[in-house]
């Protein structure tokens, strides 16, 4: 359950909190003195935090209770069938020698879509909403996490990713007018037309898990590095091919659309410089940026990356092209 709470003494009345929730769950009511706000309609709060976050008196709290650590009670006749020990060893290979040549700080993470009506694995369930990017950045540092539906807190990845339907202000595009982030509606509508989306409901569950422990097969494997490490991975693509590359970028939704579902829908790799959202939320630092990787392409990069490893990357790293400074 999300707690919204509001500082009275605080609260100017500007009515910012009600025009940026996505999900109209605040009302302006006049005549209840200081602070006018109220909570219309609690139970749409996805604790997406843009409320708090853009209140500019601070005047906004979000608390989720947080229990104890949870799975869900799948109640499906289709028990789920683990993974092959071939392929959980294989794609701790990858995971392992993606580390050792990129030298990377972060681990791979293994992203699945479950689909609606497939099982679930018994893994944990986050105590409180997460935004979908948030549970990529967890797993990065090693955490399984699956989340239905309820778990997201991001009303655009969730309804981006087929887990739930787009409120209306994100659908039209004018909450980004509304944030500042688009010149105008049009634009805005442009930006939302443009993006991809799965159909609404079609997916039951996200799971993220780190590439070293999948429990399922993954969709997109997601690599967290700074730009040179991405430079090693483009260059392992086409290592045999020597084409060049085209990436889907909007800087909008980075981690839902550029970093999973460009590479779950097209089959390509797809890079992505981070959003204002998954930016705003999270640790990352500036010099990250992400990769998603379908997961047939694998074998691929992790070949390239092989040979590339071999001479390319150290002699690279080493800086012996690098003329004597004068
Ligand atoms: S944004 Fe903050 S100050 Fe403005 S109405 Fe909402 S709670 Fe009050
Ligand atoms: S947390 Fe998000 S959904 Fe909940 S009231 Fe604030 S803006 Fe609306
Ligand atoms: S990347 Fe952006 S749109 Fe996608 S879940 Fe994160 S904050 Fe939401």
């Amino acid at each position: 359950m999300v707690k919204i709470e509001f500082d009275r003494e605080k609260c100017t009345g500007c009515m910012l909190c009600v025009e940026l929730c996505p999900n109209e769950v605040l009302e302006f009511k006049e005549n209840i003195g200081k602070g006018s706000i109220i909570v219309a309609r609690p139970d749409a709060c996805c604790a997406c935090m843009t409320c708090a976050g853009k209140c500019p008196k601070r005047a906004i709290s979000i608390n989720q209770d947080v229990p104890h650590k949870r799975y869900v009670d799948d109640g499906n006749e289709t028990p789920f069938a683990p993974l092959s020990e071939d392929l959980i060893v294989k794609y701790a290979r990858f995971s392992e020698e993606l580390e050792r040549v990129l030298k990377l700080r972060w681990k791979p993470v293994a992203i699945t879509l479950i689909q609606k009506g497939d099982p679930l694995p018994h893994v944990p369930v986050p105590g409180v909403r997460l935004r979908y990017c948030q549970s990529l950045i967890m797993a990065r540092r090693g955490l399984s996490i699956l989340m239905p539906p309820q778990s997201h807190a991001c009303p655009d990845g969730t309804s981006i990713l087929g887990l739930a339907k787009i409120p209306h202000k994100l659908a039209t595009g004018e909450i980004y007018v509304q944030l500042g982030k688009l010149a105008t509606r049009e634009a805005a509508a442009n930006m939302v037309k443009e993006r991809p989306s799965l159909p609404q409901g079609s997916v039951r569950a996200t799971l993220v898990t780190p590439l070293e422990s999948v429990v399922m097969k993954p969709d997109v494997v997601a690599v967290i590095a700074p730009p040179e490490s991405m430079m090693w991975l483009c260059m392992s693509l086409t290592y045999y091919t020597g084409k060049r590359m085209n990436f889907q970028m909007s800087s909008y939704n980075a981690q839902c659309v550029e970093t999973t579902l460009y590479p779950y829908t097209t089959g390509e790799m797809n890079m992505s410089l981070g959003c204002y959202g998954c930016r705003a939320i999270s640790d990352l630092g500036e010099d990250m940026m992400f990769m998603g990787i379908p997961i047939d392409k694998m074998p691929i990069v992790m070949e390239g990356l092989e040979y590339l490893g071999r001479k390319a990357i150290p002699d690279a790293r080493s800086k012996v092209y690098l003329p004597p400074l004068i």
